[in-house]
């Protein structure tokens, strides 16, 4: 069986000999042309032969070896053979391959989940098994908000995030494992789910918590104590220790400040620790900011600023009074407490395209744009001198934060060093309903 050079002129070689010898039997016979018809029957059906082995040889398909033949069939046969070896060995190679990546994924403590892009379950590992509780066959296919029933993630399966964003749930498995999910879409419409037990460090954040709101908690007894000490002294004092007015009224300025601290400490504890979504009820922002307004000139009277309202009445949005009176009040302040004498400050409520618009101009000292993305962090002071002149907490921006947060909207800040700043926040048409229909009023979502 030659397997070097072309087997062509061996082959033609071939037929010209069988119809050589045959055309001259034939000849001897006496028809020549009979001779050279068996010749190429010959030749036809020997052909015929073969493609018969090799059909059965691939039906067959299992059986290694290939039918031995000469010629240009033994040619063939042994270039499929090889060929199919060829093919063989890789197909082996791949699945030592795949192999080796499910080990590793399988190695891996945390959860990880293939799904297709509706949301079926193809293949998962054995963490997935532990954390998630996916079982082997039954849940492939199955939706994975099928098994994991929490709305939030169903929720968050569906509306398709970018690769950072995570949520936290509890596992089905066990409700005391707390899991953090991503989903990383891949390839062709395919998804990677991830789950990490983030069970300690879950535990260590609510101690954490836990314990600023218990030391704020149980601050706020002494302090009242010592404020309602204070104030009886400073009615005793006058006539009979007049050097002990200034200590006193310093006395009773830190204490204010101290339950301010602890008041603000408490609100921000229970934002954080609040599970549950804000009750979306309308809220007459309107209202509520021309009271502020006031409160506001009070505030700023001894400096003599203007506080301008600019306010589009009609427009009421759903959320929680008390947390954006709370939010609001903070940022109105803050625009009077960081203005100088003869400034100004606007506080506007206006309809725009995309929703409706709160904003609080001043006409302050601006804050330098290094300061801006990190002025929401809790104690953070652009200027601490000044800040802890005005008597701030330190706190008001942070709480800001987060109950802007709970609404869905972001605070945003514009300012200008020497001319002021503006900080503002959207609420999308969704979120906002029309103040004079009393339809509307108790509308619970
Ligand atoms: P504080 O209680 O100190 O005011 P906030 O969290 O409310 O704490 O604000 C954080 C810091 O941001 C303030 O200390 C101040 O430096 C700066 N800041 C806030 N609002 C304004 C403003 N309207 N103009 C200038 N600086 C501001």
């Amino acid at each position: 069986m030659s397997s070097h050079g072309s087997p062509w002129p061996a082959e033609g070689a071939r037929l010209v000999l069988v119809l050589l010898v045959l055309g001259a039997l034939g000849w001897i016979l006496g028809s020549v042309t009979l001779g050279l018809l068996v010749g190429a029957l010959g030749y036809l059906g020997w052909n015929v032969y073969n493609q018969l082995l090799l059909e059965r040889w691939l039906r067959e398909g299992r059986k290694l070896e290939p039918p031995a033949s000469h010629g240009l069939w033994g040619d063939i046969f042994n270039g499929l053979h090889r060929l199919q070896q060829r093919q063989r060995f890789r197909r082996k190679r791949l699945t030592r391959i795949l192999q080796g990546v499910r080990e590793t994924i399988n190695a891996m403590p945390d959860a990880a989940v293939i799904l297709r892009g509706n949301g079926e379950i193809q293949w998962w590992n054995v963490a997935a098994r532990d954390l998630l509780g996916l079982n082997w066959p039954q849940d492939e296919g199955q939706r994975i908000d099928n098994l994991l029933r929490e709305p939030r993630f169903g929720a968050f399966i569906r509306e398709r995030h970018a690769a950072a964003a995570a949520i936290t749930v509890a596992s089905p498995v066990d409700e005391a494992l707390v899991l953090e999910i991503r989903v990383i879409p891949y390839g062709l419409n395919q998804r990677l789910l991830l789950a990490r037990d983030i069970t300690r460090l879950y535990q260590l954040e609510r101690m954490r918590r836990d314990f600023v709101a218990n030391v704020s908690h149980e601050l706020r007894t002494p302090l009242t104590v010592i404020a309602g000490l204070a104030e009886t002294l400073d009615d005793m004092v006058p006539e009979r220790l007049p050097e002990a007015v200034r200590p006193l009224a310093l006395i009773t300025q830190q204490t204010q400040r101290m339950q301010r601290l602890v008041e603000d400490l408490l609100m921000l504890s229970r934002l954080e620790m609040e599970q549950k979504p804000v009750e979306p009820k309308p809220v007459d922002v309107p209202r509520m900011l021309t009271l502020l307004a006031e409160e506001a000139r009070t505030l700023g009277a001894d400096k003599r600023q203007s506080v301008v309202l600019d306010l589009d009445r009609d427009w009421c949005v759903l959320g929680d009074e008390s947390e954006l009176r709370s939010a609001f009040s903070n940022l109105v302040f803050n625009a009077v407490k960081y203005t100088p004498a003869e400034g100004r400050v606007i506080i506007r409520w206006k309809s725009l395209d995309g929703g409706v618009r709160f904003e609080v101009e001043d006409t302050g000292a601006g804050i330098p744009a290094h300061h801006l993305p990190r002025l929401t962090e809790r104690f953070y002071r652009v200027d601490g001198g000044r800040s802890s002149r005005t008597g701030g907490t330190g706190l008001g921006l942070a709480i800001v934060k987060h109950v802007l947060g709970r609404h869905g909207v972001e605070l945003e800040i514009r300012s200008e060093v020497g001319r002021g700043s503006t900080f503002f926040c959207t609420f999308p048409a969704s979120k906002v309903v029309d103040c004079s229909r009393p339809a509307m009023t108790g509308a619970g979502g």
